[in-house]
């Protein structure tokens, strides 16, 4: 990691909520700017360029959903967003609309400070990536798009087409949580109400065959790959 701060804007109309996130990242070494409606929080990322936006879907002006729609059409920012435990469909249609991550209210400050560092270890992979590589490395998992081949540890895998094309969508969206819906869309090209009982089979079949430390499953949600 670079000397550089990470800057986190942090968007939340709650006082008593905005001031312990503050005071957590302030205390743990961040930089931090806040926002309390979707309108500020828009602007802020135009005008400080955070590293990080962590986003309360629940805004008194604009709603979370629209800020990451405006925000996706020029910034690639992570967006982790904040919602309360129940609100499930409120955190899936924020994932479909371009948040990288979510956290789920209430929350402790551990919690907090490990989706940041999370989210810090990706940052570090995409200042370093080549944006268009052909390549992409994960641990021992080689996946060459080009070639169309995947590697673990040197040796050839063999994966049917539908498991690489899965595997190719987590690799592209690595440190995504990606949703059912979008999963299916993306690589199934449909999303029949029966489809999710075979994306699990499917995905557990990848697992057996890369080994079960690269896909995370977010019961209700989706599926990420993570850095390892
Ligand atoms: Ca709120």
């Amino acid at each position: 990691m670079s000397d550089k701060r990470t800057s986190v804007l942090v968007v939340e109309d709650d006082d008593a909520v905005r001031n312990l996130i503050v005071t957590a990242l302030g205390s743990h070494g961040y930089q931090w700017i806040s926002a309390t409606t979707g309108e500020e929080a828009v602007a802020a990322i135009a005008e400080s360029t955070p590293d990080i936006v962590l986003l309360d879907l629940g805004l008194p002006d604009i709603d979370g959903q629209k800020v990451i729609a405006k925000v996706r059409l020029w910034s690639q920012v992570p967006i982790i967003v904040v919602s309360a435990r129940s609100d499930d469909l409120d955190k899936i249609s924020a994932l479909d609309a371009g948040a990288d991550d979510f956290l789920s209210k209430p929350f402790s400050v551990g919690e907090l400070l490990a989706r940041i560092r999370t989210t810090e270890r990706h940052l570090s992979y995409m200042v370093r990536e080549e944006p268009h590589g052909s390549v992409f490395e994960n641990g021992d998992l080689q996946i060459d798009f080009v070639a169309g081949t995947v590697c673990l540890a040197g040796k050839d895998l063999h994966l049917t087409p539908r498991e690489y094309r899965l595997l190719c969508l987590l690799a592209r969206n690595v440190g995504r949580v990606l949703t059912h819906q979008f999963i299916l869309r993306e690589a199934w090209g449909g999303s029949q109400e029966g489809d999710l009982a075979s994306l699990r089979v499917f995905m557990g079949n990848l697992r057996k065959k890369i080994g079960t430390q690269y896909i995370q499953t977010h019961v209700g949600v989706g599926y990420r790959m993570v850095r390892v």
